[in-house]
């Protein structure tokens, strides 16, 4: 018997772990926003355990080469009254 197991868009090389630039903690909720930026996606984040909030870029690039890292959005946002 041949079971199928499709885990869905899980399968960046195994990149799917993002952690916090701030705390190091592993972040393992939905992004509050997505994009595209030339050939990545990106996720902005904000950490559960200290509210950092971080953009995770993901893709590949023309060469093909597969890269991922996080820039820094706010580092513990008091308040966020608006985007951008
Ligand atoms: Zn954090």
């Amino acid at each position: 018997m041949y079971i199928e197991i499709y885990l869905g868009d899980v399968s960046w090389g195994g990149l799917s772990m993002v952690k916090c630039p701030f705390c190091g903690s592993e972040v393992n909720v939905a992004p509050i926003k997505e994009w595209r930026f030339r050939f990545y996606i990106v996720n902005a984040y904000i950490c559960p355990s200290c509210k950092g909030r971080f953009n995770y870029y993901h893709g590949v690039s023309s060469r093909g080469k597969e890269s991922s890292f996080t820039i820094r959005v706010k580092p513990r946002p008091k308040r966020i009254a608006a985007e951008g």
